[in-house]
């Protein structure tokens, strides 16, 4: 079988969420199997988060995530303006940031299957970043601890550089390209060929640009913590 034209891109990925399954594995949280009130339709994601997820789904899988991305696309969403790392870049400028608008309340991911998430082990960093400690159900909310948020960051901003030729966007956007009724193209690597040259032709479309990291944006209390961590994300991204 000929290797994925993007085997290398996603076995970087697959190293990055293992190396943050290993950094946060002793972080104590409240967030366990059925408890789905973060898996709202705002969930964003890499072009090519959303190209290893669709080819880690079987032929089955993907029909179904297909079907459920066009039968429950989410008409108010979450559309990101600006990354991650071009946020970083703004604020070291000294540029303004845009104001973003995200409201839990205008639904859930068209990829829940009554409480449980049907593409789970090849979900994006979004969905593996949410841990809280306390159950966000009971509250409206969640509670993350700044270092979680802070480690979260570092490594928001590492899968974007993994991908700053392509773009970022809302998870149903960006499935939509892939497997919906506005799928650019029958292949997939014709399609992730696309969105990393970030060419879309679809009107409605709204994306965001990657880029790569010119700064990080840790806060000096979590530079010594994370230093190891950095050092092994720098490995996997020369
Ligand atoms: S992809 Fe899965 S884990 Fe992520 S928000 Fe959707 S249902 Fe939840």
């Amino acid at each position: 079988m000929t290797p994925h034209k993007y085997h290398h891109e996603f076995e970087v990925l697959k190293q990055i969420y293992a190396l943050y399954d290993e950094t946060i594995k002793d972080q104590k949280m409240v967030c366990k199997k059925g408890c789905a009130a973060c898996c709202t339709c705002n969930v964003t994601l890499t072009g090519l988060e959303a190209a290893y997820l669709s080819q880690a789904l079987d032929t089955e899988a993907k029909a179904a995530l297909k079907d459920a991305v066009d039968r429950h696309f989410p008409q108010k969403r979450y559309i990101p303006k600006i990354t991650t790392n071009q946020f970083a870049r703004l604020c070291m400028e000294g540029h303004a940031v845009p104001e973003e608008e995200n409201n839990p309340e205008w639904g859930t991911c068209p990829a829940l299957n009554t409480s449980l998430c049907s593409i789970y082990h090849a979900r994006p960093f979004g969905c593996r970043a949410l841990m809280s400690t306390i159950v966000c159900a009971d509250h409206g909310y969640a509670r993350v601890r700044p270092e979680i948020i802070t480690t979260n960051t570092l490594f928001m901003q590492a899968i974007e550089h993994l991908d700053q030729n392509g773009i970022s966007g809302n998870f149903s956007d960006i499935m939509s390209l892939f497997l919906g009724k506005n799928s650019l193209s029958k292949s997939e690597e014709n399609s992730i060929d696309h969105i990393r040259k970030k060419i879309t032709t679809k009107e409605n479309f709204q994306f965001t640009a990657n880029e790569k990291i010119t700064v990080l944006m840790i806060e000096p209390e979590y530079r010594n913590k994370l230093s190891v961590v950095i050092q092994i994300l720098s490995s996997f991204l020369k």
